[in-house]
């Protein structure tokens, strides 16, 4: 938890990054990617406001008592900013070939329409949150445009719900502040496995073996392989067939970091799916 709390050190990101680029060029355009990601959402990080949450201790865990805290209404969206970033992330995307024309399209016909953009922006809150359910079409192809967009107000929210808040007694696999799924996860130095959420990066504690997905405990059903430098692991489960990456902090010699660990383990997703895992 109190590694949620400090500022997010986005420069050593992108150190890592062009560190990451030079190590293994085939990842180069997904970095450069990654780079000008995090690069958009500094612009606005400092700018974004804190959730209209009470951020008292006990009323918290009371919140939590009944499942994840944040709702959409909480979050202070200052909706020019959304647009610049929405546009912003397509085009970078557009650039790497990480977005289809089509749907650049659909991007700046919902960031040109005012009453729209809000209502497309909650839906995507909402399908992807605790109770989510298949993809609506008005968002189907945007979901990672809106992830990076949101990003910068989601953390916000999330660093300050978790400075103020413990999770110890959340034991689900979804996040205990948006309720968004897991996207990665980091194995510490006492061999706990903490998921992160793919959506506000909150980390909370998850038992080592269970699928976060579908909650199968079967060691037996769970395939498990390490990437060859050994410093991820990716556990897959053979009921609902989805995967999880974790970086592996035991021996690391610098802490988890998603949007670099995401890039990094790109070879191991191309694995898993091979495998016929998604
Ligand atoms: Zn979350
Ligand atoms: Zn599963």
């Amino acid at each position: 938890m109190a590694e949620a709390q400090q500022p997010r050190s986005e420069p050593r990101e992108i150190v890592e990054l062009r560190r990451l680029k030079s190590d293994q060029p085939d990842l180069a355009s997904a970095a450069d990617l990654q780079i000008e990601l995090l690069q958009l959402q500094r612009r606005v990080q400092s700018r974004v406001q804190l959730p209209s949450i009470k951020l008292d201790p006990d009323y918290l865990a009371g919140l939590l008592r009944s499942g994840a805290i944040l709702k959409f209404d909480h979050l202070k969206i200052d909706w020019s900013d959304v647009r610049f970033l929405i546009r912003a992330v397509a085009a970078a995307m557009r650039t790497h070939e990480a977005l289809d024309p089509a749907d650049l399209q659909k991007v700046e016909a919902i960031t040109r329409d005012p009453e729209r953009l809000p209502r497309v922006v909650r839906l995507w809150y909402e399908s992807t949150g605790p109770a989510a359910s298949s993809t609506p079409p008005e968002i189907e192809g945007l979901e990672t445009v809106l992830l990076q967009a949101m990003r910068p107000f989601l953390t916000r929210a999330a660093d300050a719900i978790l400075a103020r808040l413990e999770t110890q007694s959340w034991t689900q696999g979804s996040c205990p502040v948006c309720g968004g799924e897991p996207d990665l996860a980091v194995i510490t130095p006492a061999a706990d496995r903490l998921l992160i959420c793919g959506r506000c990066l909150a980390r909370w504690r998850f038992d080592q073996i269970t699928c976060p997905f579908c909650r199968n405990p079967d060691r037996s059903r769970i395939t498990s392989f390490a990437s060859r430098d050994g410093q991820y692991r990716l556990s897959a489960c053979d009921v609902c067939e989805r995967y999880l990456k974790a970086y592996d902090a035991r021996h690391a010699t610098r802490p988890v970091m998603p949007p670099v660990d995401s890039v990094a383990t790109l070879p191991l997703d191309a694995a898993a799916m091979q495998r016929g895992y998604k």
